[in-house]
């Protein structure tokens, strides 16, 4: 069986449509990509889509209440909301430094998860 499938690269602002061949469930043929960064996207998404998480986590003795944090690599994109709860139930001591390591391996993905910005203690 033949199909075909259309992805938006996000490789770079232009933007290029990509369509993918896929016959018989396999991934034969890439078209519409400008440069390879596109085929490798296609090829990425078609087989191990994944995504970067940035949200915030409790940090009650921060100058602010939330702490930016994100992903510090892509993790598979069907256990985003996994990593996204778990993010939202813990909470951080200030201060916290940019970079920062908060959680090893978030929700069993392998993925660490670092602070987005420096944030200091509120005065008491
Ligand atoms: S295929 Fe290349 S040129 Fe086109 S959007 Fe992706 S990265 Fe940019």
């Amino acid at each position: 069986m033949v199909e075909k499938q259309k992805l938006t690269c996000i490789g770079c602002p232009m933007g290029c449509s990509l369509e993918l061949m896929i016959i018989d469930g396999q991934l034969q043929e890439v078209n519409g990509n400008n440069c390879p960064r596109g085929e490798n996207y296609a090829r990425q998404e078609f087989s191990d889509p994944r995504r970067m998480v940035s949200t915030t986590v409790a940090c009650p003795s921060g100058l602010w209440p939330r702490l930016p944090v994100k992903t510090a690599e892509a993790i598979p994109k069907d256990r985003i909301m996994e990593v996204v709860r778990q993010l939202h139930r813990m909470e951080v001591t200030a201060p916290v430094e940019i970079g920062q390591t908060l959680v090893t391996d978030v929700a069993g993905t392998g993925v660490a998860v670092v602070a987005s910005r420096s944030l200091a203690r509120k005065s008491d």
